[in-house]
């Protein structure tokens, strides 16, 4: 019949960003709490301040989209906190701690439905980002942390 979960080793690692709304609020304490709380390990924590050329690999896939430059220019206001977790499927699971992409459309419990809301402006400004597949995780984790 139909699965309705999955079991058997699965052990990933996934890249997390806390966006510098994350840290200018204050919130990345908070954040970190949760992912650890969950029980994934943290293979790596660094406070970085993004460049365009790794902004520009890590969000290649938006080029050309409305949000592409305030995302670009948000993601540049500040510093951030890049972050590689490991884990059995860790990648969905840090994507289901973090809630749907817009905060006020994010369930509650969730990091972006608990923490994070729309301020009006043209960028989601939503906290973290979390890869979306092992493909992705092993990119973006060859961008930000291209020694592991
Ligand atoms: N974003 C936005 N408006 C949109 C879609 C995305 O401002 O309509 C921003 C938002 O910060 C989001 C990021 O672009 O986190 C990357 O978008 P993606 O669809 O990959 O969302 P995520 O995987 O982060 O939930």
């Amino acid at each position: 019949g139909r699965r309705l979960y999955k079991v058997g080793a699965m052990t990933q690692r996934t890249l997390v960003l806390l966006k510098p709304d994350a840290v200018k609020r204050g919130q990345v304490g908070e954040i970190i709490r949760r992912i650890e709380a969950k029980g994934y390990a943290l293979v790596a924590v660094e406070l970085r301040t993004a460049t365009p050329e790794v902004l520009a690999e890590h969000y290649a896939e938006h080029e050309g989209k409305p949000f592409y430059q305030p995302l670009v220019d948000f993601m540049l206001s500040g510093p951030v906190v890049a972050i590689v977790l490991e884990g059995e499927r860790c990648i969905e699971g840090f994507r289901s701690l973090a809630g749907a992409t817009d905060p006020t459309a994010a369930a509650p419990g969730t990091v972006r439905g608990d923490l994070g809301r729309d301020w009006g402006l043209k960028v989601q400004q939503n906290l973290v980002h979390g890869s979306d597949s092992p493909e992705s995780a092993e990119r973006e984790i060859g961008i930000w942390f291209p020694a592991l």
